[in-house]
């Protein structure tokens, strides 16, 4: 005649996911995405991470991070050179692999730390190396029209700044800025230090 009451649910017993301790059911607890904490193990957690933010930022070797920047300006422009002397289209789109070889190099190459200082140092490698792989394309260019008319004609590889500036500016185009945009913010992006959410 009497129906068995379900039975009350067994309060699921909840460990902290540091110490492992049992957390009396009415304990403070921090419930993130990797599990509950005691308050102790969390206070401990935090501070712990703001350290590592802070050595982030700290001990910049920046000749280091200058070769790691160019290097990778150097493998983007061969990059979009080799692309475009393939392809023989200027594609200004593989043009931001630049900025993410430059910002790859710096973090790499800094031993992975992360500061404003480095932002400025890859952004101003990769301005440069997206305008010195401008002058290679538009050089290849220059040079093939040449020869299609049966001309001879030099241009150096490395260009003094009047030339380069005579070769680069008159195929310059609005969207080419764009791209520069594109390389830029990815460069300067890649080594953004990582900022602890309040
Ligand atoms: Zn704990």
């Amino acid at each position: 005649m009497a129906t068995n009451p379900p039975a009350p649910a067994e309060p699921t017993e909840t460990r902290c996911a540091e110490c492992g301790r049992l957390l009396a059911a009415d304990e403070t607890r921090i419930e993130t995405e990797d599990g509950a904490f005691c308050t102790t193990c969390f206070e401990n957690l935090k501070a712990q991470l703001r350290r590592a933010i802070q050595t982030q930022s700290s001990d910049i070797n920046y000749p280091t991070a200058l070769v790691g920047g160019v290097l990778g300006g150097v493998l983007g422009a061969l990059v979009w050179w080799g692309f475009t002397v393939i392809t023989s289209v200027s594609f200004g789109l593989v043009a931001i692999v630049i900025g993410i070889a430059v910002g790859k190099g710096v973090t790499i190459f800094s031993g992975h730390k992360r500061a404003r200082g480095l932002q400025a140092l890859s952004a101003a490698v990769a301005l440069v190396s997206f305008f010195y792989a401008s002058y290679l394309v538009t050089r290849t260019f220059i040079l093939r029209a040449l020869a299609e008319a049966g001309q001879e004609g030099t241009l150096p590889l490395f260009p003094d700044p009047e030339l380069w500036i005579r070769v680069v500016s008159p195929g310059f185009q609005m969207f080419d800025l764009v791209f520069l945009a594109i390389v830029l913010w990815q460069a300067w992006k890649i080594p953004a230090p990582v900022r602890l959410a309040p």
